[in-house]
C-alpha cells in the first residue's frame, strides 16, 4: 500500500470509526446472528489476487457488523466493561504504526521506559505502597490480561517457595494454593498450568457478602501443614466478577505473612475505582501483597488488552521467567542498568501498549478519570435505589461500586425469561449470575458513554418487560 493510499484509507477509517460511535446506540446491542451465519458468508478460500479497501470495507459493513456485539454501546451493561476512548484508540493506532517489538530495552528503549514511568504513575494514582514502584525492589509491567498476571504470580510464588528449584528439576513439592469459591476461573487455570494440580487448590468458603472467610482460610492452611503439605499462594479478589464481592485484604494479608504465603490481589475491574480518594479503601491491606493486578482494559477507557501487574519483589518474578539465549544478548542487558520486560511475563514479544495508557491518562488527567468513575458509581447507586424501592425487584448482593445484582421476585424461570426477552430485543444487553442457586440479573455500569438517560431507559425497559411477562403468566 503506497503512502498516499494509506493516508487516504486511514482518514476514511477514522471517519468510519467516528460515525460508528455517533450511531452506536442504533445497533441491537447483542448481535442477533445464529451460529455459522457470519462464516457462511465468507469465501472458503483466501483471494488469489488482492482486493480493494472499498471491497473489504463493504464486506465489513454487510457481513461483519451484524455479527458484532456492541461492547462500546452506552446500553451495554453485560459481564464487565471493556471500555475504550478516543485517546486510547489513537494510542493503539500509533503503536500499530510504529510496529515496535519491545521484548528488550534494547529493541526500543522508549517502549520500556515509558511503560516503567506510566506504571509508576499508576502506582501513585492508586496509592500503592512504595514497594510496588520501580525505584525500589518492585515495579509494574503491562501484561495482556489479568489471567496472565495471575499465572505469572503463581509461577513466581511456586519458585520462591521451592527456592527456584522447580524450574530446574521440574518436580513439584506438595504445594497448595488457596482461592475463594468466588475467585475468577483464571486462577484455577493458572494453578493447573503451573503444575500445582487442581487437587491442590482449595476453594475457601465465603461469608454472606460472598467475600472470602479469613478464619476458614487459616484453618485450611493449618490442616494442610499438619498433613505435610506446603501452602504457598493465596489469591484475594477486590471486586469478584460475579457480584463485586471484596475479600478482607488485611485479614488475609496477616495470614499470608504468618505462614509465608505469596499474596496476590486480583482487582481486575474494581481496582480502577481506587484512583478516587473516597474509594481507595477497597485497597486497604494491599501493603501485605506480593503482587497486585488490575485491568485498565476494563474500566479505565483503554482498549483491550492492557493489564497492569505490580510486584513487590521483581527479582522473584525475573528469576522465575528469565531466559537469555545467545541471540538476545546485548550490552544494555548485561550492564544490569535496564529492565527487559520479556523477563516479567510468559511470552517473549510485546507490543507498545503503554502508549495507549499514556494517551488516556494525559488526555483525561487524574481528575477526568476520577470524574467518569465517580459518575458510573453514582449511576449504579441510583439504579440500586430504584431496585430497593421497587415492589417487584430486590437487590441480591451489596453493590459497593458499579455492579448491581438484582432479581425479580417471581423466581428463577421468570428472571431467565426476562433477561432473554430483553436481550433478544436488542435495546440493552445485560447478563446474569447464580448466587446460591438463585438466578440473578447483573447490571454493570461502566461504558465510557453511558449516561443517566441510558440507565433510566434500561430500568424502564426492565420494568415494562417484566409487567408484560407477568401479564402473560
Ligand atoms: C475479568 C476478570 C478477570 C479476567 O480478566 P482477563 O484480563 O480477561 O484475564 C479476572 N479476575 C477478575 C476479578 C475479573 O473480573
Amino acid at each position: 500500500m503506497s503512502s498516499d493510499e494509506f493516508r487516504k484509507q486511514g482518514k476514511l477509517m477514522i471517519d468510519w470509526i467516528a460515525y460508528y460511535y455517533d450511531d452506536i446506540a442504533k445497533h441491537p446491542v447483542l448481535s442477533q446472528v445464529s451460529p455459522g451465519e457470519i462464516k457462511n458468508q465468507l469465501p472458503e478460500a483466501a483471494p488469489t489476487d488482492g482486493e480493494s479497501m472499498a471491497q473489504i470495507m463493504s464486506d465489513v459493513n454487510s457481513i461483519i457488523m451484524p455479527g458484532i456485539t456492541h461492547w462500546q454501546s452506552p446500553n451495554f451493561f453485560a459481564y464487565f466493561p471493556a471500555n475504550t476512548s478516543g485517546p486510547s484508540i489513537l494510542g493503539d493506532l500509533l503503536s500499530s504504526g510504529l510496529g515496535v517489538q519491545g521484548m528488550l530495552w534494547a529493541t526500543s528503549p522508549a517502549c520500556t521506559e515509558l511503560e516503567t514511568r506510566v506504571l509508576d504513575w499508576l502506582a501513585n494514582m492508586l496509592q500503592l505502597p512504595e514497594k510496588f514502584k520501580s525505584n525500589t525492589d518492585g515495579g509494574g509491567v503491562i501484561q495482556d490480561t489479568a489471567s496472565s498476571a495471575a499465572l505469572s504470580a503463581v509461577l513466581a510464588a511456586r519458585e520462591r517457595k521451592t527456592n527456584y528449584q522447580t524450574n530446574e528439576s521440574g518436580s513439584l513439592g506438595n504445594l497448595v494454593a488457596y482461592v475463594s469459591s468466588q475467585t475468577h476461573s483464571s486462577v484455577e487455570k493458572a494453578v493447573k498450568i503451573a503444575g500445582i494440580g487442581k487437587n491442590n487448590l482449595r476453594l475457601i468458603g465465603v461469608d454472606e457478602n460472598l467475600a472470602m472467610r479469613a478464619d476458614i482460610l487459616e484453618t485450611a492452611i493449618q490442616k494442610d501443614l499438619q498433613d505435610g503439605l506446603v501452602p504457598f499462594f493465596v489469591c484475594s479478589t477486590v471486586g469478584t466478577t460475579s457480584t463485586n464481592a471484596m475479600d478482607p485484604l488485611p485479614e488475609i494479608g496477616k495470614i499470608c505473612e504468618k505462614y509465608d504465603l505469596w499474596m496476590h490481589i486480583d482487582a481486575a475491574m474494581s481496582g480502577t475505582a481506587a484512583i478516587c480518594p473516597e474509594y481507595r479503601y477497597i485497597l486497604d491491606g494491599v501493603e501485605f501483597a506480593d503482587s497486585f493486578s488490575f485491568n485498565p482494559h476494563k474500566w479505565m477507557f483503554t482498549n483491550f488488552d492492557c493489564n497492569c501487574f505490580f510486584v513487590a519483589d521483581r527479582s522473584s518474578l525475573i528469576k522465575t521467567l528469565s531466559i537469555l539465549p545467545e541471540y538476545l544478548k546485548n550490552q544494555a542487558t548485561e550492564s544490569g542498568a535496564v529492565f527487559d520486560y520479556r523477563d516479567w511475563h510468559i511470552q517473549l514479544g510485546r507490543r507498545f501498549r503503554s502508549l495507549k495508557l499514556w494517551f488516556v491518562i494525559r488526555h483525561y488527567g487524574i481528575n477526568g478519570l476520577r470524574y467518569h468513575i465517580q459518575e458510573h458509581i453514582r449511576l449504579a447507586r441510583l439504579f440500586a435505589g430504584w431496585i430497593r424501592s421497587s415492589a417487584d425487584f430486590e437487590l441480591v448482593a451489596p453493590a459497593p461500586l458499579n455492579l448491581i445484582c438484582f432479581a425479580h421476585k417471581n423466581g428463577n424461570d421468570f428472571n431467565r425469561k426476562l433477561l432473554e426477552t430483553i436481550n433478544r430485543r436488542g435495546k440493552m444487553y445485560f447478563t446474569h449470575t447464580l448466587i446460591n442457586g438463585q438466578f440473578v440479573l447483573r447490571m454493570s455500569i461502566a461504558q465510557t458513554n453511558t449516561q443517566i438517560g441510558h440507565v433510566s431507559q434500561a430500568w424502564k425497559t426492565i420494568q415494562e418487560t417484566a409487567s408484560e411477562l407477568s401479564e402473560k403468566e
